[in-house]
């Protein structure tokens, strides 16, 4: 029989910064409980399958795997997300997309906002639950990352979303929004970080790019226009030194009050415009 506090001990096998955030939180995923319980029961004994189980995940975080992934969820924004293999993770850095697109219209007004590559249905779950007078819909190129957002939102419960299968804007022909909102692959082809962390084990099509990483932004943005109403915005995340490139793309297709914002780490991380009227 193994308590809680020597299961907790493993934590050190784990080559991660986090590694005992990482052992806590796989246990108290494992004993279905909140942390707090590992800290105010350190001397509570699991059984066999409970201690086998946890010592399984500790062993597959050892060897890189995300902690998301291994508990099947992620937070973000104000909500919790169910995550998987074919999707990216969603990043609090993300969360600058949707505090920017809830700063463009109060409450009251009823957009229409596209999210492009939805994955998760992150961004596009956390504007319809912010705005229940928003009509969002997510698209991804990946069948079974639509399967998985409208799963989250079947759990979420928000009935102003719909997710649908299209690669960019191939099954929208016709639409138009007063909001597209995209986190696309931004990564270079060739970039090192791809072989370091989570990104290993995330899927490549949510990440890369091309040779400079902007191939799909290049896309989107060229694209958006026809699918934007007059005066409707287009808010895109890119890489930490992509903002200037990507301000030009956007001044090029014709948006004016192009701007772009810094990240919690003090980058440029994401930038915008809107069609003239
Ligand atoms: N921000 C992510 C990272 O660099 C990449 C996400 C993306 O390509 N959209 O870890």
């Amino acid at each position: 029989m193994m308590r809680i506090d020597q299961l907790l001990a493993h934590a050190t096998q784990i080559d991660s910064p986090t590694a005992q955030l990482d052992a806590e939180l796989l246990l108290a995923h494992v004993l279905d409980k909140p942390r707090s319980y590992l800290l105010a029961w350190p001397e509570k004994t699991l059984s066999e399958a409970q201690a086998a189980a946890f010592m399984a995940l500790l062993e597959r975080r050892q060897r890189g795997e995300p902690v998301a992934y291994l508990l099947g969820q992620q937070g973000f924004w104000t909500l919790d997300l169910q995550v998987a293999e074919h999707t990216l993770i969603p990043r609090a850095d993300t969360e600058l997309l949707v505090e920017a697109a809830l700063q463009l219209a109060d409450a009251s007004s009823p957009l229409r906002v596209l999210d492009l590559g939805t994955g998760t249905g992150a961004i596009a779950l956390a504007l319809a639950s912010e705005r229940p007078q928003w009509a969002v819909t997510g698209v991804d190129r990946i069948e079974s990352a639509v399967a998985l957002a409208q799963s989250n939102q079947q759990q979420l419960q928000l009935s102003n979303v719909q997710f649908l299968s299209s690669h960019w804007f191939s099954a929208l022909i016709g639409q138009r929004y007063d909001l597209i909102l995209s986190n696309p692959p931004y990564i270079a082809d060739t970039d090192p970080h791809l072989q370091q962390g989570d990104l290993r084990f995330e899927p490549l099509s949510a990440l890369v790019s091309g040779a400079d990483g902007l191939d799909d932004l290049r896309l989107i943005i060229a694209q958006a226009p026809a699918y934007l109403s007059a005066k409707g915005w287009l808010m895109l995340e890119h890489g930490f030194d992509q903002a200037s490139a990507v301000r030009a793309l956007l001044q090029q297709a014709g948006f004016i009050e192009v701007n772009s914002q810094r990240d919690l780490g003090g980058h440029e991380r994401i930038s915008f415009g809107c069609l003239p009227s």
